[in-house]
């Protein structure tokens, strides 16, 4: 299979979380289908275009790949640069996250006399793990590229679209500063634009 019908992996992977949120389940009930949702699509790395699995130098980037029409979820390839990090920071709505390629380090945070520590041990995520962040169960935290010689890429999914959502970057000292991440890349891909996929397969159809 060529790299454009893989991309159907994606597009399933969406159509399916869509079908489940219609459903209107719980957070929980989310964390778990849609945890096993994302399991699946990061079972098999061969379907994220290259433009979104690009590093930068500089930090981490957030590639936008896909955002429900009512905003209800988002979907955000994160690529980490070797040793790339995020600040300690909040999300406010449920969140997935799934390794794609390489390995990266959790460390959830907690607030002990108004500043921020790290609560408990961090925990390394391999490629094909999933784990779950929400106002509920635990929502700040801080991530690290496990590799510090090579880029890894984790799929996320959150319940908004997040890139707009306001939330914090916080310091260990109790310091909050408000932010909006926005996403690495400035436009949607052509999602719904299925033609070079549906005319490579005619091509390979005709006699
Ligand atoms: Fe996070």
């Amino acid at each position: 299979m060529n790299s454009l019908s893989n991309l159907a992996r994606l597009r399933d992977f969406v159509q399916s979380f869509a079908a489940m949120l219609e459903r209107k389940p719980g957070e929980q009930e989310i964390l778990t289908e849609g945890g096993a949702l994302l399991a699946g699509l990061i079972s098999q790395d061969d379907w994220l275009p290259a433009a979104y699995a690009q590093a930068d130098s500089q930090r981490y980037q957030q590639y936008l790949l896909y955002a429900d029409a009512l905003e209800r979820f988002s979907v955000v390839s994160f690529v980490w640069g070797p040793g790339q990090s995020t600040p300690i920071h909040d999300h406010t709505v449920w969140g997935l996250i799934g390794v794609l390629r390489g390995a990266e380090i959790g460390q959830p945070y907690g607030q002990v006399d108004g500043q921020w520590r790290p609560q408990g041990p961090s925990h390394e995520l391999l490629a094909g793990q999933v784990e779950a962040v929400s106002p509920r169960i635990g929502d700040v935290h801080r991530v690290f590229n496990a590799r510090q010689d090579q880029t890894s890429i984790s799929i996320h999914v959150y319940g908004a679209n997040i890139g707009a959502v306001q939330r914090s970057v916080y310091l260990e000292d109790g310091t909050r500063k408000p932010f909006v991440s926005g996403y690495s890349n400035q436009t949607l891909p052509n999602f719904w634009d299925r033609s070079a996929e549906l005319n490579a397969q005619l091509r390979a159809a005709a006699p």
